[in-house]
C-alpha cells in the first residue's frame, strides 16, 4: 500500500483523476448492505433510475489533510454525515447511518493513502460521497434502490500564488425556491446554477451572487460558498435564511471568530444595497476554504471592500486559523479532528 505515486502536488488544481480504490454500498429492500471497496470507477446503472430523470441524487464533500507529524486528520466528518442525512429526507432516501458515513470515507483513504499530499504542499484529498436513485422505475417516485458511494482525488492548493481577491456579480436568476431544496445539497441545484455561473463568468467575474428567492433584495450565497462580512465594529455577519446550504465551513469560521479571534458573530439579513457596512467580505467553503471578496457589482456598479488586490487582515486571520486547525497545527475545538487510524 506504500505505492509511491508520480504527481507533481504543486500543479494538480481540481480535476477529476481515477485514484486505487472507491466504497460502493447498496440499498435494497430496505436496507444497505455492507458496502466494500472496488477497482472499478463506472457505475452501471438501469436506464430508469431516478437520479437520471428526476435529480433524486445528493453529494457531500470533505478532505482528508496529512498533518505534519505524518497522521492523516479528516475534518468534522461527522457533520458531513448528518448533512447528507439532511439532503436523503428531503428527496426522500435512505439515510447512511453517521458511523457508515465516516467508516466509508476512512476506508477509501486508507484505500488510496499514497494520493494524499504531503504537509505543507496546500494539497489534500478530497472525498466526494455521494447517494443516488437507481432501479428499474419511470414515474416520478422514489427509487426501488440506492447507490451510496465515495471516492477521492487529491486536489491541489487552492491559491497557487497566495491569497488573491475575486470579484463577483449579482445574478438576476434563483439558485433556490423560497422553500424549495436550497438548504440541502441535492444534484438538481447545481444544473440551474450552471447558467448563472457561465453568464457571470462570460463578464469576467469569478462566479455570482444569489439574492433571496422571495424579495431580491438579501444575499444568500456566493456561487456554491456562503458569504461572510466584516463590520467596521469587528464582527462576523452571514445571512441567515431557509435556502441558504448551512456551510460547515461557515459554521466552523463562525466558532473560530468567537473562540479564538474574539469577535462577535451574527447570523441575520444582509442587504445588497448595505454593502458599506463591511470592511471585508469573503465566500467560504470546503473547496478553498476562504475565497476573499475583492468587490460585488449590483445594478452596474462596483462595490469594493477591502481592495481588489489585497485581502483584508480579519480576513486572512480567519483563514490561517481554521487551516492551522484542520492541518493540526492550532489545538482544534473537541470533536473537530477525526484522525485515520492507518
Ligand atoms: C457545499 C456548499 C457550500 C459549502 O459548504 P461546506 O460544508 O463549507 O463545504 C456552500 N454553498 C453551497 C451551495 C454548497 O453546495
Amino acid at each position: 500500500m506504500s505505492k509511491a505515486v508520480n504527481i507533481d502536488w504543486k500543479t494538480i488544481g481540481f480535476k477529476y483523476i481515477k485514484t486505487d480504490l472507491r466504497y460502493v454500498s447498496r440499498w435494497k429492500d430496505g436496507r444497505w448492505d455492507a458496502g466494500e471497496l472496488v477497482e472499478d470507477n463506472m457505475l452501471r446503472i438501469s436506464e430508469g433510475s431516478t437520479a437520471l430523470h428526476y435529480g433524486q441524487a445528493c453529494f457531500e464533500g470533505l478532505k482528508a489533510y496529512r498533518a505534519k507529524e505524518g497522521g492523516i486528520h479528516l475534518f468534522r466528518p461527522d457533520q458531513n454525515a448528518k448533512r447528507m442525512q439532511e439532503s436523503c429526507r428531503r428527496v426522500l432516501m435512505p439515510e447512511m447511518p453517521v458511523e457508515k458515513f465516516i467508516d466509508a470515507c476512512v476506508q477509501v483513504v486508507k484505500a488510496n493513502r499514497h494520493y494524499v499530499p504531503p504537509y505543507g504542499t496546500g494539497a489534500t484529498l478530497y472525498l466526494r460521497p455521494f447517494m443516488i436513485g437507481v432501479g428499474d422505475n419511470i414515474g416520478v417516485a422514489p427509487a426501488p434502490e440506492y447507490l451510496f458511494c465515495v471516492f477521492c482525488i487529491p486536489v491541489g492548493a487552492y491559491f497557487k500564488g497566495g491569497m488573491i481577491p475575486v470579484n463577483f456579480t449579482v445574478s438576476d436568476h434563483d439558485r433556490a425556491a423560497p422553500h424549495g431544496t436550497g438548504a440541502v445539497k441535492v444534484g438538481g441545484n447545481y444544473a440551474s446554477s450552471l447558467l448563472p455561473h457561465g453568464l457571470a463568468a462570460k463578464r469576467g467575474f469569478a462566479d455570482c451572487i444569489y439574492l433571496d428567492p422571495a424579495t431580491h433584495t438579501k444575499i444568500e450565497e456566493v456561487g456554491a460558498a456562503n458569504f461572510f462580512g466584516i463590520t467596521g465594529s469587528n464582527r462576523f455577519v452571514t445571512p441567515q435564511s431557509p435556502s441558504i446550504l448551512p456551510s460547515i465551513t461557515k459554521y466552523s469560521l463562525m466558532q473560530v471568530a468567537k473562540d479564538y479571534l474574539g469577535m462577535d458573530v451574527e447570523e441575520r439579513d444582509v442587504y445588497v444595497d448595505r454593502l458599506d457596512e463591511f470592511t471585508e467580505a469573503g465566500a467560504c467553503g470546503t473547496a478553498a476554504v476562504i475565497t476573499p471578496i475583492g468587490g460585488i457589482e449590483y445594478k452596474g456598479k462596483l462595490h469594493v471592500f477591502y481592495s481588489e488586490k489585497e485581502v483584508g487582515p480579519v480576513t486572512r486571520k480567519l483563514y490561517d486559523t481554521l487551516c492551522g486547525i484542520q492541518l493540526g497545527d492550532i489545538r482544534a475545538p473537541e470533536g473537530w479532528i477525526f484522525e485515520v487510524k492507518e
